[in-house]
């Protein structure tokens, strides 16, 4: 029952009094973790990020006291809904993530630790690897790896996580901490299970339940006793109690494999030591593609007989889809594959591989069996080197997250995505569903772990339908009916969590009630996340996420009809400047808000990625780009009120998005987490205006032209140490960031009145014309690179025009959530650049992250036909420049130059140019045609300046740690410059690696001659 808010006050201060953690009990936090990446959704009263064990005892014991659920999360990327609840949620992957002790072949983990990130660190230091993977390749922590054991990915090489487990420290439901170790089993008296006081003290506390358990298990049914035995090795349903009683006579007991599995519900994991394997050599795989799922499916059954380390099934539509996500698959994955198996084959690990020979025959024997002898595939692809594997790695990654990219109404639902059945009965299985989804007149996706036969079966449903929820009822009871009488288990990996632990006794209609004993042992108040496992009183489609049949759909109003209601809170603008600020452009923010799904893949830390620099300097989920469309979901869906958006909270969550446009790249479902962002920091601004830091960003340029003629006394002024520190208090400008030097004028001043005005103004002429966007770096702080850009446009035989009404992009109005200023400039450059683009003119900018602005913000903010116009028609400087390379039509006349430069690729070019795998960046291949440049690809993520955010005293510190790993790779002597076509990224390279950093205008320019070479 959801708490008023003097009750809600009362608990945040009682917890906050307890622990040394956080607790966050106001609306914004609740709606952040309301979802995972699940169907459901359950709004929780409170969030606790513990600091360490004692926090979490005390949290524990105080909700026990309080009658308050419990639900450990980690990053809340489950299917299932797992650590959804409406008591307390308990986030470990805030504070509780460090690595406590490393051996040879162990480590001693926090809950929170991600796997990915605990793989990077001891794979560099120690060449070695925690195994099995049961989640989310990308965010999946380990606590929740270990506290739902399920088979994953590497099972065939691995097995299963609990089989890698050494000791669990765990936190029981009344605080009680047991401290469970392999090494020492416990060897309980026999008996009723009870234990005298003495015993307990002597012994502990885990003696106590050991007994208590033993009890339990050895007082099973016959009925109960062949449930148990007949579960697949893969289940995940349900508690391992099989496996408990340990020994010839089972006399000892390990309760280290019914917490793992437990989902949470036994016992909270505060610390965990689990063994490490050497890594693995990757030298024999291969891409198998078929006419039928069904000769994929016997295909299974041969790639056995090699015993393969990875076996992938990928159906046709998720095949098109990933074709369609990036070219580089198109010459690989056949059109017509109606499915693929991916398989590895063991080729032995880094201290022990396998010989060249073995692999390369195993291999080949393999293609042999399944494409000549049993002729089940019509194409094989081998997989050899380095570059191979990436792919190989990334299709099968990608085949996990596809289907979030779909933008009908028609959405595929994670719903039983995760049944297994016997390997031997899979083919019949898959026909047997076939059928039953014909008749329920539904297509589906399916793919899955087939080595282990695991399937993801995802039907593709209108949730708008009116009986939507007796739909999915009636589709999960006989999709799991089917499942069941086949022998398998309704989750071989993602547990039974919310979403299907109500199906549980259709699985265990013997062993629920013991089940139940074992729950009552460890938590008899039900206080740790109930309705997972033992099903609870409410229907599990009462917890379906709010707005899912939303997704797909088109907005219902025109314009946000609650702007009069924000109206009334402005202060300080006028009601029509108000009414800017909140006219959202309603098909955009809906559409990003509802097709997040919570995939997690923008909570990244690897190098692999560059999505999202605040998150990643922080490691706070709130700050990651999923939690601004739950925000913005809320609002829709009138979870929150509307005003929420113009509190401190909201306007913290909508800051640590700096608009780099990462996310268009790299979140899988393509939300527009910067149109989020910049719409809730509008909502602030119309509330509250804007603060004076935020105003001089936004009107920069106007206070650069006012300053530019004593450009000399401002340049000056900015070498004096009093100034600086006077600059830092009142203007927030960082005393120790060097500041570009302010020209004396600026460029579109120079030629306002110079005699190459008429040169650079509209002509008629055959050439391809060009017209230049200058904006506010170039043009105040670095006026000879645009005289240069227009040179070497020039020689390459453009007609050049300098539009001089042009004004700033409003990049730092965008940035700063200041929407009356960014609509008023981007209104009237629109009219100005669409009116060039109709008389046959390209709009070229000199930075990447001005074209993003003209292409992508502007469509946003205004939506017009022009704004569409110049979507289309805006290209920065490099790409223009490769383009006129590719047709053959570029000077080569270029004089050697005999440096090395390091290239860094800024984001909103990244974001640009389609992809983060594009391997080569415009400016960087164009650097490659000069003779004698040595160019370097120093792919270190984002620099941590994103135009004027860095130079903000606030954000100073946080800029340079985002940047260090770029810094570090710039520093070695053999790099004589470093290079990147963003302004602000070579002030940033500068300033944090000591090295000259210049624009790739200016290397193209030195070889041509125009400009003299660098010293
Ligand atoms: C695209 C995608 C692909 C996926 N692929 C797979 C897959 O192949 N295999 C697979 O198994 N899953 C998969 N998942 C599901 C999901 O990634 C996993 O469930 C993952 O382990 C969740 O990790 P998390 O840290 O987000 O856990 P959460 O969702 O935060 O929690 C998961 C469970 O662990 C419990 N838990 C967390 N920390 C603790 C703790 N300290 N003590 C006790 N209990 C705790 C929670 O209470 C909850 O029951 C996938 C999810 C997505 C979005
Ligand atoms: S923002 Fe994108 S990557 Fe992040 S959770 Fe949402 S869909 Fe996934
Ligand atoms: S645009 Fe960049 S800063 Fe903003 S949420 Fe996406 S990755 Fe983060």
């Amino acid at each position: 029952m959801p708490l008023t808010a003097a009750q809600q006050t009362r608990l945040r201060d009682d917890m906050r009094g307890l622990i040394k953690g956080d607790v966050r009990c106001e609306e914004v936090t609740q709606q952040l973790y309301a979802t995972d990446a699940s169907i459901l959704q359950a709004q929780p009263v409170c969030i606790v990020c513990p600091r360490n064990t004692d926090d979490v005892a005390a949290i524990v014991k105080y909700a026990a006291e309080e009658n308050i659920t419990l639900h450990p999360r980690g990053a809340g990327t489950s299917l299932t809904g797992e650590s959804l609840g409406e008591g307390i949620i308990l986030v470990f992957s805030r504070y509780m993530r460090r690595i406590l002790q490393t051996k040879d072949d162990t480590v001693t983990i926090q809950p929170g630790l991600l796997r990915r990130r605990l793989n990077g660190i001891i794979g560099q230091s120690q060449n070695r690897l925690f195994g099995p993977l049961a989640g989310n390749v990308s965010s999946a922590s380990l606590g929740s790896i270990l506290a739902r054991n399920g088979a994953g990915i590497h099972y065939l090489r691995y097995g299963l996580p609990s089989e890698h487990l050494v000791s669990l420290t765990v936190v029981l439901a009344n605080g009680d901490l047991l401290k469970l170790d392999r090494n020492s089993l416990i060897r309980p008296i026999q008996g009723d299970g009870s234990v005298a006081l003495a015993q307990e003290i002597a012994y502990g506390k885990e003696y106590v339940y050991a007994g208590k358990i033993a009890h339990l298990l050895n007082s099973r049914t016959g009925e109960q006793l062949v449930e148990s035995a007949n579960q697949l090795h893969v289940n995940r349903a349900g508690y391992a109690g099989h496996t408990v009683l340990q020994g010839k006579a089972k006399q000892y007991v390990d309760l280290v494999p019914l917490f793992a599995g437990s989902e949470g519900t036994l016992g909270v994991t505060v610390e965990a030591t689990i063994k490490t394997v050497s890594l693995p050599q990757r030298k024999s795989a291969a891409a198998f593609f078929f006419k039928s799922i069904f000769h994929a499916l016997e295909a299974v059954s041969v790639v056995q007989l090699l015993h393969p380390v990875l076996c992938e099934l990928i159906d046709r539509r998720r095949l098109t889809m990933i074709r369609d996500w990036d070219s580089r698959y198109r010459p690989l994955i056949p059109g017509d594959a109606e499915a693929a198996l991916l398989v590895e084959l063991d080729a032995g690990t880094l201290e022990a591989p396998k010989s060249a020979e073995e692999c390369k025959n195993n291999l080949k024997h393999l293609i042999d069996l399944v494409q000549t002898k049993k002729q089940l595939c019509f194409q094989t692809l081998r997989v050899n080197t380095e570059p191979d594997f990436q792919l190989f790695d990334q299709v099968i990654r990608r085949s996990e997250l596809v289907l979030g990219r779909m933008r009908q109404s028609i959405q595929a639902i994670p719903l039983f995505d995760d049944v297994a059945v016997p390997l031997d009965a899979m083919n019949d299985t898959v026909s047997d569903l076939l059928t039953l989804l014909q008749r329920h007149r539904i297509t589906a996706s399916l793919s899955g772990h087939a080595g282990q036969g695991h399937l993801r079966i995802h039907p593709l449903l209108d949730l708008a339908q009116p009986d939507r929820d007796s739909t999915l009822s009636s589709l999960a009871e006989d999709v799991y009916a089917t499942i069941l009488q086949r022998g398998g288990t309704i989750s071989s990996e993602w547990g039974a969590g919310l979403l299907k632990s109500q199906f549980l006794p259709l699985q265990f209609p013997h062993l629920i009630s013991h089940y139940k004993d074992i729950k009552e042992t460890f938590d008899p108040q039900y206080q740790l996340n109930p309705g997972r496992v033992i099903p609870q009183e409410n229907h599990w489609t009462t917890f379906l996420r709010r707005g899912l049949q939303k997704r797909g759909q088109p907005p219902p109003n025109p314009v946000w009809e609650s702007q009069t209601r924000l109206a009334a809170l402005q202060r300080k603008l006028s009601p029509d400047q108000v009414e800017i600020q909140l006219k959202w452009e309603p098909a955009h923010v809906f559409e990003s808000a509802y097709q997040c799904n919570g995939c997690g893949e923008c909570l990244r830390f690897d190098r692999q990625s560059r999505i999202c620099p605040l998150f990643r300097g922080t490691a706070t989920i709130e700050y990651a780009p999923r939690s601004k469309a739950d925000l913005l979901r809320g609002i829709l869906e009138n979870d929150i009120e509307l005003e929420t958006l113009t509190s401190e909270r909201a306007k913290e969550i909508a800051d640590t998005c700096f608009h780099c446009r990462m996310c268009d790249i790299e979140c899988p479902a393509k939300i527009d987490t910067c149109v989020l962002a910049f719409r809730s920091k509008a909502a602030y601004v119309a509330a509250h205006g804007l603060p004076l830091t935020d105003l001089i960003a936004s009107r920069l340029d106007n206070i650069l032209d006012g300053l530019m003629p004593g450009s000399f006394l401002v340049n000056a002024a900015m070498r004096n140490r009093v100034v600086r520190w006077l600059f830092e208090k009142t203007l927030n400008i960082p005393q120790r960031r060097t500041m570009p030097k302010l020209s004396y004028r600026s460029y579109l001043n120079r030629i306002r009145w110079s005699p190459l005005r008429h040169r650079l103004s509209s002509e008629q002429t055959d050439k391809p014309r060009v017209a230049l966007f200058v904006d506010t770096f170039a043009n105040y702080f670095d006026p000879q690179l645009v005289e240069l850009a227009v040179q070497i446009l020039e020689h390459n035989g453009f007609s050049v025009h300098v539009p001089l009404r042009q004004l700033a992009s409003g990049r730092a109005s965008f940035a700063v959530g200041h929407a009356v200023r960014a609509e008023w400039l981007a209104r009237r450059n629109v009219v100005l650049l669409a009116e060039l683009i109709r008389q046959g003119y390209k709009i070229v900018t000199i930075e990447p992250y001005s074209a993003s602005c003209l292409t992508k913000d502007y469509r946003h903010l205004i939506g017009s036909e022009e704004s569409e116009l110049m979507a289309d028609n805006v290209a920065d400087f490099c790409s223009l420049l490769l383009q006129h390379h590719r047709s053959g039509k570029l000077q080569r006349d270029f004089q050697p130059l005999l440096y090395r430069v390091g290239y860094h690729a800024p984001c909103s070019g990244l974001a640009l140019s389609v992809s983060l795998t594009t391997d080569v960046m415009p400016a960087e291949r164009l650097l490659r045609l000069i003779p004698g440049l040595g160019v370097q690809r120093m792919e270190r993520g984002c620099c941590g300046m994103a135009g004027l955010w860095g130079f903000q005293q606030k954000n100073y510190r946080q800029s340079l740690q985002i940047g260090i790993p770029l810094f570090r790779a710039l520093r070695p002597a053999d790099i004589d410059f470093g290079t990147s076509d963003c302004i602000s990224c070579c002030s940033q390279m500068a300033h944090g690696s000591r090295k000259r950093t210049v624009h790739p205008i200016r290397l193209l320019a030195m070889a041509y001659g125009f400009c003299p070479p660098l010293r």
